[in-house]
């Protein structure tokens, strides 16, 4: 149904619309986040280190222009013809005045060849203001927004520090779709007392929000992070790789056909990554996957109805 895969991959939804390959280059915007600067709280999410996302430790001090340049020269050997998604993907990337997000947006998609805007954010950082520009932005380009939810579950929230209730993030999803802005979910699979059924009541209520799209992370415990001092304390199950490929496939099952899988695992720092050292050989995880959707004859959208 999605050519060679069981599950509606954000690839092969980029190619249909772009009618090419389209890839996502991550940006740093050189934002801050307010669950990190006293406003929501001090220390951020309790797997979140001081850096955000890592990779960017080099790349905060370019402009958009240069971070662009820079990984468009490294892919445009692979994908000469391909098109990009400019992804504000580091910290909180609607936490600014409009006037620098318009600035930092416009610059990214007025570059050669950049087709759209992919912005993350927290639900709590859309006020009317930022939801016109984004808004406008939508109506000049290809966007969606990207939600960090992790979970529903308000226990696990706090755990977490996540400083929102799930009653925002249902707002903030009208207030989006209201816009006929494209919202994308992230999941957390993994995270401290969570069951394999609290996992899936999560992705069984994203499934029905009739947004376009949804990631699934798996929980790393990452040097560096308030996490990683919990876990050498209190030792909480890490899944197994076994174990994680079959939540994502119960997961894939359970979500409509048209919601687009933006991410079935993710890319953990070597040198920061304590547990699980497995999900390193990511292809392997991705093989897993096909493989065991292949074994039970199965497809995304399979369980929605049930
Ligand atoms: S909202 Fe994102 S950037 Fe902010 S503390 Fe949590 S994970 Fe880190």
């Amino acid at each position: 149904m999605w050519k060679d895969k069981r599950y509606h991959s954000l690839d092969y939804e980029l190619r249909k619309v772009f009618g090419r390959k389209t890839i996502k280059l991550s940006l740093d915007g050189g934002f801050t986040c307010p669950n990190r600067d006293g406003t929501v709280g001090n220390r951020g999410c309790i797997f979140c280190g001081e850096e955000g996302s890592g990779e960017f430790a080099a790349e905060r001090c370019l402009s958009i222009s240069e971070q662009i340049g820079n990984q468009k020269e490294f892919l445009s050997k692979k994908w000469p013809e391909g098109k990009y998604i400019a992804y504000f993907q580091n910290f909180t990337n609607t936490y600014s005045t409009c006037e620098d997000l318009r600035q930092k947006y416009e610059e990214a998609i007025s570059l050669d060849d950049v087709s759209g805007l992919s912005i993350a954010t927290r639900p709590d950082c859309l006020n009317l203001d930022i939801l016109d520009l984004l808004e406008e932005f939508n109506m000049k380009t290809f966007l969606w927004v990207e939600l960090g939810l992790q979970t529903i579950h308000e226990d696990t929230a706090k755990f977490i520090r996540r400083g929102y209730d799930l009653s925002v993030y249902e707002n903030a999803v009208r207030e989006l779709k209201k816009r006929n802005i494209r919202v994308v979910t992230h999941l957390i699979f993994g995270l401290p007392k969570e069951s394999t059924k609290d996992i899936l009541d999560s992705v069984r209520y994203v499934a029905k929000t009739n947004t376009w799209g949804v990631k699934f992370h798996l929980l790393y415990v990452q040097k560096g992070t308030d996490l990683y001092e919990y876990y050498k304390k209190n030792p909480f199950h890490i899944l197994s790789k076994d174990e994680y490929i079959n939540l994502v496939c119960d997961a894939i099952e359970l979500l409509p056909e048209n919601m687009v899988i933006h991410r079935l695992t993710g890319d953990g720092k070597k040198e920061l990554l304590v547990e699980p050292r497995w999900s390193l050989d990511k292809l392997r995880v991705l093989s897993g996957i096909d493989m065991e959707l292949k074994r039970r004859d199965s497809f995304q959208g399979k369980n929605y109805n049930i």
